[in-house]
Protein backbone atom coordinates (compact mmCIF):
# COMPACT_ATOMS: atom_id res chain seq x y z
CA UNK A 1 0.00 0.00 0.00
CA UNK A 2 1.08 3.25 -1.01
CA UNK A 3 2.04 6.44 1.50
CA UNK A 4 -0.70 8.22 -0.18
CA UNK A 5 -3.20 5.32 0.05
CA UNK A 6 -2.34 4.40 3.48
CA UNK A 7 -3.51 8.05 4.85
CA UNK A 8 -6.49 7.78 2.82
CA UNK A 9 -7.27 4.90 4.84
CA UNK A 10 -6.40 5.85 7.83
CA UNK A 11 -8.66 8.61 7.81
CA UNK A 12 -11.43 6.53 6.74
CA UNK A 13 -11.58 4.55 9.78
CA UNK A 14 -10.78 7.54 12.18
CA UNK A 15 -14.52 8.87 10.42
CA UNK A 16 -15.96 5.54 10.66
CA UNK A 17 -14.94 5.25 14.63
CA UNK A 18 -16.66 8.49 15.21
CA UNK A 19 -19.42 7.60 13.85
CA UNK A 20 -20.01 4.07 15.49
CA UNK A 21 -19.25 6.06 18.01
CA UNK A 22 -22.06 8.38 18.26
CA UNK A 23 -24.42 5.81 17.66
CA UNK A 24 -23.59 4.23 20.57
CA UNK A 25 -23.29 7.34 22.33
CA UNK A 26 -26.57 9.12 20.91
CA UNK A 27 -28.68 6.31 19.44
CA UNK A 28 -31.70 5.76 21.39
CA UNK A 29 -31.30 1.75 20.72
CA UNK A 30 -28.04 1.83 22.85
CA UNK A 31 -29.08 3.90 25.30
CA UNK A 32 -29.56 2.25 28.68
CA UNK A 33 -33.03 3.14 29.68
CA UNK A 34 -33.52 4.57 33.44
CA UNK A 35 -35.68 2.47 35.29
CA UNK A 36 -37.68 4.83 37.46
CA UNK A 37 -39.07 1.84 39.40
CA UNK A 38 -35.90 0.24 40.56
CA UNK A 39 -34.61 4.39 41.94
CA UNK A 40 -37.88 4.84 43.37
CA UNK A 41 -36.95 3.27 46.72
CA UNK A 42 -33.43 4.92 46.36
CA UNK A 43 -34.69 8.55 46.27
CA UNK A 44 -37.73 8.20 48.98
CA UNK A 45 -34.14 6.79 51.15
CA UNK A 46 -32.26 10.06 50.35
CA UNK A 47 -35.57 12.17 51.08
CA UNK A 48 -35.97 10.36 54.44
CA UNK A 49 -32.21 11.03 55.13
CA UNK A 50 -32.86 15.14 54.00
CA UNK A 51 -35.95 14.77 56.76
CA UNK A 52 -33.43 13.41 59.28
CA UNK A 53 -31.11 15.78 58.77
CA UNK A 54 -33.45 19.00 58.81
CA UNK A 55 -34.90 16.92 62.38
CA UNK A 56 -31.48 16.57 63.80
CA UNK A 57 -31.37 20.78 63.77
CA UNK A 58 -33.66 20.79 66.56
CA UNK A 59 -31.85 18.81 69.39
CA UNK A 60 -29.35 21.46 68.63
CA UNK A 61 -30.95 24.35 69.66
CA UNK A 62 -32.19 22.67 72.67
CA UNK A 63 -28.84 21.32 73.55
CA UNK A 64 -27.69 25.59 73.15
CA UNK A 65 -30.36 26.79 74.94
CA UNK A 66 -29.12 24.44 77.73
CA UNK A 67 -26.15 25.53 77.66
CA UNK A 68 -26.90 28.87 78.23
CA UNK A 69 -29.06 28.16 81.17
CA UNK A 70 -25.77 26.25 82.53
CA UNK A 71 -24.11 29.15 81.91
CA UNK A 72 -26.01 31.34 83.76
CA UNK A 73 -26.45 28.71 86.91
CA UNK A 74 -22.38 28.57 87.06
CA UNK A 75 -21.90 32.46 87.01
CA UNK A 76 -24.54 32.74 89.27
CA UNK A 77 -23.23 29.71 91.61
CA UNK A 78 -19.50 31.34 91.94
CA UNK A 79 -20.56 34.93 92.61
CA UNK A 80 -22.15 32.87 96.00
CA UNK A 81 -19.17 30.71 97.10
CA UNK A 82 -16.59 33.28 96.26
CA UNK A 83 -18.22 35.13 98.90
CA UNK A 84 -18.07 32.21 101.25
CA UNK A 85 -14.85 30.22 100.32
CA UNK A 86 -11.88 32.62 100.51
CA UNK A 87 -10.25 32.91 96.26
CA UNK A 88 -6.88 34.03 95.89
CA UNK A 89 -5.29 35.31 92.58
CA UNK A 90 -1.35 36.75 92.24
CA UNK A 91 -0.86 39.99 91.96
CA UNK A 92 1.60 39.41 89.22
CA UNK A 93 0.34 36.67 87.24
CA UNK A 94 -3.11 34.44 86.65
CA UNK A 95 -2.54 31.83 89.33
CA UNK A 96 -5.35 31.64 91.40
CA UNK A 97 -5.69 29.57 94.59
CA UNK A 98 -8.80 28.27 97.10
CA UNK A 99 -8.23 27.87 101.10
CA UNK A 100 -7.52 30.00 103.71
CA UNK A 101 -4.54 31.70 102.52
CA UNK A 102 -2.50 31.61 99.22
CA UNK A 103 0.10 28.51 99.14
CA UNK A 104 4.22 28.52 99.57
CA UNK A 105 4.15 27.05 96.15
CA UNK A 106 7.43 29.02 94.01
CA UNK A 107 5.45 29.13 90.33
CA UNK A 108 5.34 32.71 89.97
CA UNK A 109 6.57 33.60 86.80
CA UNK A 110 5.82 37.49 87.66
CA UNK A 111 4.38 40.20 85.29
CA UNK A 112 4.79 38.81 81.83
CA UNK A 113 7.02 36.24 82.31
CA UNK A 114 10.05 37.73 83.39
CA UNK A 115 10.69 36.09 86.56
CA UNK A 116 10.99 32.72 87.60
CA UNK A 117 10.53 30.55 90.85
CA UNK A 118 8.83 33.51 92.65
CA UNK A 119 6.60 33.21 95.88
CA UNK A 120 3.27 34.58 94.54
CA UNK A 121 2.00 37.63 96.32
CA UNK A 122 -2.05 37.09 97.28
CA UNK A 123 -4.97 39.38 96.58
CA UNK A 124 -8.61 38.91 96.63
CA UNK A 125 -9.87 37.06 93.72
CA UNK A 126 -12.79 37.99 91.77
CA UNK A 127 -15.28 35.96 89.39
CA UNK A 128 -13.46 36.26 86.03
CA UNK A 129 -10.08 34.64 88.22
CA UNK A 130 -12.04 31.29 88.68
CA UNK A 131 -14.23 31.15 85.43
CA UNK A 132 -11.48 32.90 82.84
CA UNK A 133 -13.44 34.85 80.17
CA UNK A 134 -13.15 33.70 76.56
CA UNK A 135 -14.60 36.75 74.33
CA UNK A 136 -15.19 36.61 70.30
CA UNK A 137 -15.84 38.79 68.09
CA UNK A 138 -19.91 38.72 67.59
CA UNK A 139 -20.49 38.37 63.88
CA UNK A 140 -23.47 40.14 62.49
CA UNK A 141 -24.00 38.82 59.59
CA UNK A 142 -22.68 34.98 58.42
CA UNK A 143 -21.10 35.94 55.28
CA UNK A 144 -17.13 35.17 54.81
CA UNK A 145 -16.02 38.69 54.10
CA UNK A 146 -17.44 40.08 57.51
CA UNK A 147 -15.01 41.50 59.81
CA UNK A 148 -12.53 43.22 58.18
CA UNK A 149 -9.32 44.69 59.91
CA UNK A 150 -10.35 48.32 59.29
CA UNK A 151 -14.13 47.22 60.44
CA UNK A 152 -12.28 46.55 64.33
CA UNK A 153 -13.88 49.04 65.95
CA UNK A 154 -17.40 48.74 64.50
CA UNK A 155 -17.50 45.08 65.99
CA UNK A 156 -18.45 43.87 69.59
CA UNK A 157 -16.76 41.45 71.41
CA UNK A 158 -19.24 38.75 73.61
CA UNK A 159 -18.32 35.59 75.43
CA UNK A 160 -17.29 32.58 73.20
CA UNK A 161 -19.91 30.36 74.62
CA UNK A 162 -23.06 33.05 73.84
CA UNK A 163 -21.82 33.66 70.32
CA UNK A 164 -22.03 29.79 69.89
CA UNK A 165 -25.38 29.73 71.28
CA UNK A 166 -26.42 32.23 69.13
CA UNK A 167 -24.90 31.02 65.82
CA UNK A 168 -26.62 27.97 66.68
CA UNK A 169 -30.04 29.87 66.52
CA UNK A 170 -30.93 30.88 70.36
CA UNK A 171 -32.85 34.03 70.49
CA UNK A 172 -31.17 35.65 73.86
CA UNK A 173 -34.38 37.63 74.76
CA UNK A 174 -35.96 34.30 75.35
CA UNK A 175 -36.33 34.20 78.80
CA UNK A 176 -35.96 30.12 79.07
CA UNK A 177 -32.11 30.66 78.60
CA UNK A 178 -31.74 33.13 80.95
CA UNK A 179 -32.98 31.46 83.97
CA UNK A 180 -31.00 30.35 86.40
CA UNK A 181 -31.08 26.65 88.28
CA UNK A 182 -29.53 28.05 91.29
CA UNK A 183 -31.72 28.10 94.14
CA UNK A 184 -31.23 31.27 96.39
CA UNK A 185 -29.08 30.55 99.97
CA UNK A 186 -30.42 29.83 103.08
CA UNK A 187 -29.23 28.84 106.17
CA UNK A 188 -27.10 25.66 107.21
CA UNK A 189 -27.41 23.55 103.94
CA UNK A 190 -27.67 26.72 101.22
CA UNK A 191 -24.26 26.72 100.12
CA UNK A 192 -23.32 22.72 100.06
CA UNK A 193 -26.57 23.00 97.80
CA UNK A 194 -25.30 25.91 95.59
CA UNK A 195 -22.05 24.47 95.12
CA UNK A 196 -24.15 20.90 93.99
CA UNK A 197 -25.74 22.69 91.68
CA UNK A 198 -22.95 24.77 90.29
CA UNK A 199 -20.91 21.72 89.61
CA UNK A 200 -23.92 20.12 87.91
CA UNK A 201 -23.96 23.83 85.75
CA UNK A 202 -19.99 23.49 85.42
CA UNK A 203 -20.33 19.79 83.72
CA UNK A 204 -23.61 20.43 82.03
CA UNK A 205 -21.88 23.67 80.59
CA UNK A 206 -18.54 21.81 79.11
CA UNK A 207 -20.87 18.61 77.81
CA UNK A 208 -23.23 21.08 76.16
CA UNK A 209 -20.17 23.18 74.40
CA UNK A 210 -18.77 19.93 73.15
CA UNK A 211 -21.86 18.50 71.66
CA UNK A 212 -22.35 22.23 70.34
CA UNK A 213 -18.57 21.99 68.69
CA UNK A 214 -19.38 19.08 66.71
CA UNK A 215 -21.92 20.61 65.18
CA UNK A 216 -20.68 24.07 64.37
CA UNK A 217 -16.75 24.11 65.04
CA UNK A 218 -14.93 26.96 66.00
CA UNK A 219 -11.18 27.82 65.54
CA UNK A 220 -8.89 28.88 68.02
CA UNK A 221 -5.43 30.71 67.10
CA UNK A 222 -2.09 28.25 67.90
CA UNK A 223 -0.43 31.22 69.38
CA UNK A 224 -2.19 34.06 70.50
CA UNK A 225 -5.31 31.96 72.20
CA UNK A 226 -7.75 34.16 69.98
CA UNK A 227 -11.26 32.12 69.27
CA UNK A 228 -13.15 32.60 66.54
CA UNK A 229 -17.04 30.94 66.38
CA UNK A 230 -18.80 31.12 62.86
CA UNK A 231 -18.54 30.14 59.58
CA UNK A 232 -14.88 32.35 58.42
CA UNK A 233 -12.14 33.82 59.56
CA UNK A 234 -11.76 37.22 60.35
CA UNK A 235 -8.92 39.65 60.70
CA UNK A 236 -10.26 41.88 63.00
CA UNK A 237 -7.51 41.80 64.96
CA UNK A 238 -4.20 40.83 63.96
CA UNK A 239 -1.81 37.97 66.18
CA UNK A 240 -0.76 39.14 69.06
CA UNK A 241 2.08 37.51 69.61
CA UNK A 242 3.89 36.89 66.03
CA UNK A 243 5.85 40.09 65.76
CA UNK A 244 5.38 41.27 62.58
CA UNK A 245 1.35 41.02 63.38
CA UNK A 246 0.41 38.45 60.51
CA UNK A 247 -2.83 36.86 60.60
CA UNK A 248 -3.59 33.88 63.22
CA UNK A 249 -2.78 30.54 62.71
CA UNK A 250 -6.23 28.71 63.01
CA UNK A 251 -6.82 25.44 64.50
CA UNK A 252 -9.89 23.47 65.59
CA UNK A 253 -11.06 24.87 69.25
CA UNK A 254 -12.09 22.06 71.50
CA UNK A 255 -14.31 23.21 74.71
CA UNK A 256 -10.86 23.89 76.41
CA UNK A 257 -10.49 27.22 74.30
CA UNK A 258 -14.15 27.94 75.32
CA UNK A 259 -14.64 26.86 78.71
CA UNK A 260 -10.56 27.12 79.95
CA UNK A 261 -10.62 24.57 82.98
CA UNK A 262 -8.36 27.20 84.63
CA UNK A 263 -6.43 24.19 86.66
CA UNK A 264 -5.65 25.49 90.14
CA UNK A 265 -3.34 23.32 93.18
CA UNK A 266 -6.00 22.00 94.98
CA UNK A 267 -5.41 20.96 98.92
CA UNK A 268 -6.39 17.56 99.77
CA UNK A 269 -7.69 16.83 103.53
CA UNK A 270 -4.54 14.98 104.14
CA UNK A 271 -2.28 18.24 103.19
CA UNK A 272 -0.82 20.46 105.37
CA UNK A 273 -2.95 23.55 106.39
CA UNK A 274 -0.51 25.69 103.64
CA UNK A 275 0.87 24.13 100.83
CA UNK A 276 4.93 24.42 100.62
CA UNK A 277 7.19 24.37 97.92
CA UNK A 278 8.58 21.25 99.20
CA UNK A 279 5.66 19.09 98.83
CA UNK A 280 4.33 20.43 95.39
CA UNK A 281 5.10 16.44 93.43
CA UNK A 282 2.73 15.04 96.47
CA UNK A 283 -0.47 17.67 95.61
CA UNK A 284 -2.83 17.41 93.39
CA UNK A 285 -4.63 19.58 90.83
CA UNK A 286 -8.50 20.28 89.58
CA UNK A 287 -10.26 22.79 88.06
CA UNK A 288 -10.79 26.43 89.46
CA UNK A 289 -14.61 25.94 89.80
CA UNK A 290 -14.12 21.97 90.58
CA UNK A 291 -11.89 23.09 93.47
CA UNK A 292 -14.08 25.63 94.74
CA UNK A 293 -17.34 23.65 94.41
CA UNK A 294 -15.58 21.03 96.33
CA UNK A 295 -14.36 22.91 99.24
CA UNK A 296 -18.09 24.42 99.77
CA UNK A 297 -19.32 20.86 100.38
CA UNK A 298 -20.12 19.35 96.52
CA UNK A 299 -18.94 16.08 95.66
CA UNK A 300 -16.25 15.64 93.01
CA UNK A 301 -17.17 12.95 90.38
CA UNK A 302 -14.73 10.55 89.84
CA UNK A 303 -13.02 11.63 86.66
CA UNK A 304 -11.01 14.48 88.62
CA UNK A 305 -9.47 11.97 91.32
CA UNK A 306 -6.38 10.94 89.72
CA UNK A 307 -5.63 14.77 88.54
CA UNK A 308 -6.69 15.62 92.29
CA UNK A 309 -4.46 12.64 93.59
CA UNK A 310 -7.14 12.17 96.26
CA UNK A 311 -5.64 8.81 97.67
CA UNK A 312 -2.14 9.69 96.83
CA UNK A 313 0.20 10.05 99.62
CA UNK A 314 1.26 12.67 102.02
CA UNK A 315 3.81 15.31 101.72
CA UNK A 316 6.51 14.26 103.92
CA UNK A 317 7.11 16.85 107.04
CA UNK A 318 9.30 19.23 105.85
CA UNK A 319 11.91 18.47 108.65
CA UNK A 320 12.21 14.87 106.85
CA UNK A 321 12.47 16.78 103.40
ZN1 LIG B 1 2.31 34.78 90.63
ZN1 LIG C 1 -3.04 34.64 66.88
Amino acid sequence: MSYGNLRLWRYKALILQEIVKGLRNYSSKSRVGVNLEKLRPLIMKRIAQAKDDRLKVKPTLLEAREVLRARNALYDGVSILIRHIPVWVCKYCPEVYIGESGHLIRTCHGYRHRSNNKLHEWVKASINDVIVPVEVLHLQKIFPDVNKHHERFDHQYIPAVVELCLQVGVDVNDRSTSSSLITPPFPDYGLKLIARQTMTAWEELRSGVHKLLCVHPARVCKFCKEVQVGPSWHRARACGVLKDESSHCWKRALVEDLVPSNVVWSRRHQDTRVLVDQGRKYYGHAPAVVDLCSKAGALVPSKYFCMMKVHGFTAPRESSL
